[in-house]
């Protein structure tokens, strides 16, 4: 059993591994308390991010240029694929896995061994694709969206990545939160009001009325029947070492909470036995950390002077930040580049978070 590989976790990263591995020949087992969950949520993530051994039936709709507003409308010169869920999780098949559908409990990365709830063992090389647990020390991401029929729009709005402008509602002073708009689907778009990372994040009863405000106030019509999407997730505290992967394995990104296609394209390395932390990578994530600090350490209302700021910035250094895992020249680049072109009372409260280290 020593040659097998035992993945605890079938999320995004789990499945990813699994499904790579089965793909090398590989003797896979699986084990997660709900192994056919069937997944939910609105995935998306750049084009130039995505593996290219993944189905292309996995991805619904790709925007060429999406667009961002911050204190200026910006178009983002990078396609943006929003994924067809049911499709990506088909895709990512682990048929010819072994499937334990139970709890892990102990997870020895080290000794090659977990243990499940029910007293199962398995042995051989561990991934530990568990996910990431809520706690109040985690900053998360929160967001309350809604699917509103296309054909009920006189016009249909651009793809938003990120809409900072004011016109949500909330109070001065208080924490922002952003308007991200996506089709979902033939039928649908996704209008969701986001609190991009708070610590603690705002809660979904201020996040529905803003969104409620916003889309009205432009003009949405706005039944109170659509269908609803709620999003809460930590975007910190996953270390990596230690067999973990995904989430537990610190590749969220923390400026925008994404992290599945940074699994995707991990999964291979994964699955051969080999660790994408290079050096290289974790510096990157120390770097990635410190702009979570700013990030939380921004005064409510300089936020989109922030991602007016970081739009500015040429689409190469943009890539770099949000994408480049192990790309540590372009990460540092994209960092300077921001901090010289913030306005100077911003750089001091940026630079006084970055150097302040760590809570999580
Ligand atoms: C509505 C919504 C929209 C999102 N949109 C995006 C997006 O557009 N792009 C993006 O990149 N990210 C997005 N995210 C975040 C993304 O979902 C997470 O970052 C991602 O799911 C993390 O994947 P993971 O596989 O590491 O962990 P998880 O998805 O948390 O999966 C962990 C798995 O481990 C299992 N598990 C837990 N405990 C145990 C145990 N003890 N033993 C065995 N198994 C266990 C769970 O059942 C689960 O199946 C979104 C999240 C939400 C909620």
């Amino acid at each position: 059993m020593n040659g097998e590989v035992i993945i605890c976790g079938l999320g995004p990263a789990g499945r990813a591994v699994a499904h790579r591995a089965l793909a090398e020949g590989l003797a896979v087992t699986v084990i997660d308390p709900h192994p056919e969950r069937v997944w939910t949520p609105t995935y998306a993530a750049w084009a130039d991010e995505l593996p290219g051994w993944l189905d292309p039936a996995a991805v619904a709709v790709t925007v060429p240029a999406p667009t961002a507003w911050a204190l200026e409308e910006h178009r983002l010169d990078r396609a943006y694929q929003i994924l067809d869920t049911a499709a990506l999780q088909r895709a990512l098949s682990v048929d010819g896995a072994r499937v334990i559908a139970d709890r892990a409990v102990e997870v020895d990365a080290r000794r090659g061994v977990v243990t499940t709830v029910s007293g199962q063992v398995a042995r051989g090389r561990v991934v530990d694709a568990r996910g990431l647990g809520r706690s109040p020390r985690r900053a998360e991401q929160t967001a309350y969206g809604i699917l509103v029929r296309r054909d009920a729009l006189d016009s249909e709005p651009p793809t938003l990545f990120m809409d900072w402008r004011g016109d949500n509602g909330a109070e001065p002073g208080a924490p922002p939160s952003f308007l991200y708009t996506v089709p979902r689907g033939p039928e649908f778009l996704l209008f969701e009001e986001t609190c991009l990372a708070g610590r603690p994040a705002l809660g979904l009863d201020e996040l529905r009325r803003r969104l409620d405000h916003r889309l009205r106030g432009r003009g949405i019509p706005v039944t109170g029947t659509e269908p609803v999407e709620r999003v809460r997730f930590p975007v910190e505290g996953g270390r990596p070492g230690r067999g973990r992967f995904g989430a537990a394995g610190g590749l969220i990104h923390p400026a925008t909470g994404y992290s599945v296609a940074a699994s995707l394209r991990a999964a291979d390395t994964v699955a051969a036995g080999a660790t994408p932390w290079t050096a290289g990578a974790r510096a990157v994530a120390g770097l990635r950390r410190a702009g979570l600090r700013a990030l939380l350490a921004l005064p409510p209302h300089e936020t989109a002077v922030f991602f007016e700021t970081f739009f500015g910035l040429p689409t190469p250094l943009q890539r770099a930040y949000l994408s480049g895992d192990a790309d540590l020249t372009g990460t540092l680049a994209a960092m300077r580049a921001l901090f010289a072109a913030l306005p100077p009372r911003l750089r001091r409260t940026v630079a006084t978070a970055v150097v302040g280290g760590s809570r999580s």
